[in-house]
């Protein structure tokens, strides 16, 4: 067999052009163009790409963004104190902090302060709060890209079993909850979990969010399964990124998998955009 792809870059592209539409609407009826402030603490080149390709898209759909640089020895006082401005700023529909911020730093607490109808990137203590008790907030991009690009293939998570690899705040612990949400039956798998092949080979639906690469096989996957790999691994030697799954094995036990790059990435960054023109509609 030989798996369907999840083409997340398609799919990307199909929500960029709903995104300039739902913009266009907005504009049409006099409001103000959406716009994310990006808040990039430190000099981290990851960072500072993350931060730059995420302005580009806001560029191509019609959402204004700006980025709000602050050096690496930033206070804490002085890190909130930005939210809080941004907070109050009416031009601004939507926060994004970058992760991760310099260590002295207390992230949890930066995020705290966004307010949650700026929170576009879902993952303040409300937010997530707000997903637990399943109520109308934002919700953290690449969890909601994840099941974004199994909705629009129609796959249905109801009576599934559904593993997830991993129990990060902004990927495991969410997705998990988003999928727990849509009535599957859900396992979360971290770096203690016995015989860890096993539990994987009862999954229908199979998220990797682990960050080694390769690490799953073939031959750890139930045949027919549908494989979501969100792992972004640089591996030395090889050129590109590779995902947490073995994609070349797995490929041929899957019925549905998604390529690293050009699945769960491009989701990320359109569920971004989704959730800033939401705010600016809500607002
Ligand atoms: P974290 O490092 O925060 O979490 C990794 C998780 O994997 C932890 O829960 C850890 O368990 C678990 N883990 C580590 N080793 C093993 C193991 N041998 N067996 C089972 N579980 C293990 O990573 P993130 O959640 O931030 O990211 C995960 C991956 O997703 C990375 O490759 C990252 O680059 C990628 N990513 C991709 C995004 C995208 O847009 N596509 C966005 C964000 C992340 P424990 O809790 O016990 O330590």
């Amino acid at each position: 067999m030989s798996a369907t792809l999840l083409d997340g870059q398609a799919i990307a592209r199909t929500i960029r052009a709903e995104v300039k539409e739902r913009v266009a609407a907005l504009l049409q009826r006099d409001r103000p163009a959406p716009k994310l402030a990006a808040v990039l603490i430190g000099d981290n080149p990851a960072s500072e790409a993350y931060v730059g390709m995420k302005s580009k898209a806001c560029g191509w759909v019609g959402i204004q963004s700006e980025t709000y640089r602050l050096p690496a020895e930033t206070s804490q006082r002085d890190a909130e104190g930005l939210i809080e401005r941004l907070n109050r700023d009416e031009t601004v529909t939507g926060i994004l902090v970058q992760h991760p911020l310099p260590s002295h730093l207390n992230e949890i607490e930066v995020l705290a302060r966004i307010h949650p109808s700026k929170d576009v990137d879902g993952i303040s203590r409300s937010s997530l709060g707000a997903l637990v008790n399943g109520e109308s907030g934002f919700v953290s991009c690449t969890p909601l890209g994840i099941v974004e690009l199994l909705d629009r293939y129609g796959i249905d998570l109801k009576g599934k079993r559904a593993v997830v690899v991993g129990r990060s705040i902004i990927l495991g612990k969410p997705v998990a909850l988003l999928m727990l949400n849509r009535h599957a039956t859900v396992t979360i798998c971290h770096s203690r979990t016995i015989n860890l092949a096993d539990v994987i080979r009862e999954a229908d639906i199979l998220v990797a969010a682990v960050g080694r690469a390769e690490m799953i096989s073939g031959e750890m996957i139930k045949p027919g399964a549908v494989v979501v790999d969100a792992g972004y691994n640089r591996v030395p030697g090889r050129t590109g990124d590779v995902g947490d799954v073995h994609f070349e094995s797995a490929k041929e036990v899957a019925s549905y998998i998604t390529p690293v790059p050009g699945g769960v990435g491009p989701m990320t960054i359109a569920m971004l955009l989704s959730n800033t023109v939401l705010a600016a509609e809500r607002s």
